[in-house]
């Protein structure tokens, strides 16, 4: 197993109140594998991705749970330790490439930093860079760009081709894509596709679960925080066992059909103060009083490989 992420809880103490931005998730990842984390806005996912790295931002708190990754407690470990793991096992990538890129150095300069970070002399680093920016399609004359000279889609690039120099064995993608438009967004995810094929496995995170099912070995669905069902994609897409999933499945436009795209009533709760019970039971089709508003129900493994998080999983009312 290559990463164990148990009861994970991360509230943002905010001037309106303490949101509770994840609670007590728990799932794993092995190796080579692909997770992508799926739900609306505020749902958990990105939360819960920053918490993996040890890195959520300001005014958020890890507040319990362990993230175990090959055997050691991330979240207890000391910095020298943490920063030896980002950035070589570990690695990460933004929505917005901005958010890592510096502005003010070149792409070159931010490439051979990151890797004399982890011990590699300017030359070996030098010529890593070149190949780098190869691998990802981008001619070598770019190392003497500065960020903002290059398009979304290229700087996207420059960080894919950053985080692949030391081929981790974890990249958390934070909605890489979603700023792009479709053709990037495609080159973008084959480059992915390419790091999963050198043993990288992958975190991924978007609000798209059709780009999910593409690549994906598994889906995990968040709302509110929490993680409501987790399985193969073919569990998730054929068989989908919590009514949220099913939800985000029907929301999705297929051209091919006549089948109506139908939006998911009403909004995701305010975290200060989420629901009582299942979190979903306001917008729930299948919930029922006294049961679904009252008692949050666990996730529970329904098949193998597949868990859920739901009093009826599968629209299946056992009363
Ligand atoms: Fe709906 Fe109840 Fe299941 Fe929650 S527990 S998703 S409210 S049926």
């Amino acid at each position: 197993m290559l990463l164990e992420v148990r009861n994970l809880s991360v509230y943002y103490y905010t001037l309106s109140g303490v949101v509770k931005g994840a609670e007590n998730v728990s799932f794993n990842m092995d190796s080579g594998e692909w997770v992508t984390f799926v739900g609306e806005s505020g749902s958990g996912k990105s939360t819960v991705a920053h918490a993996v790295m040890n890195l959520v931002p300001s005014p958020g708190k890890i507040i319990s749970g362990e993230v175990i990754f090959e055997g050691r407690n991330i979240l207890g470990l000391r910095s020298e330790d943490l920063r030896e793991i980002r950035g070589k096992d570990i690695t990460m990538i933004f929505q917005d490439p901005m958010t890592s890129l510096d502005p003010l150095r070149t792409i070159g300069d931010q490439m051979i930093e990151a890797m004399k970070v982890h011990g590699v002399s300017d030359r070996e680093a030098m010529k890593r860079a070149k190949e780098l920016l190869e691998r990802v399609n981008l001619p070598e004359d770019r190392l003497e760009y500065y960020p903002h000279q290059l398009s979304g889609g290229q700087r996207q690039r420059v960080s894919i081709a950053i985080a692949m120099a030391f081929r981790p064995k974890l990249l958390i993608a934070d909605e890489p894509t979603t700023a792009l438009d479709v053709i990037v967004q495609d080159s973008i995810m084959d480059l992915l596709d390419d790091m999963k094929a050198e043993g990288t496995s992958i975190y991924f995170v978007t609000h798209d679960i059709s780009l999910a099912v593409e690549r994906s070995d598994r889906i995990a669905v968040m709302y509110a925080g929490k993680l409501v069902e987790i399985g193969t994609v073919e569990q998730i897409v054929e068989n989908p066992l919590h009514p949220y999933t099913k939800a985000l499945i029907d929301a999705v436009p297929d051209l091919w059909s006549e089948r109506p795209v139908r939006a998911i009533p009403g909004y995701p709760p305010d975290l200060r103060e989420p629901p009582s019970g299942c979190r979903f039971h306001p917008r729930c089709p299948l919930a029922a009083e006294g049961l679904c508003d009252v008692e949050e129900p666990e996730l529970v493994e329904v098949e193998k490989w597949h868990l859920a998080a739901c009093h009826f999983p599968g629209g299946v009312k056992n009363e």
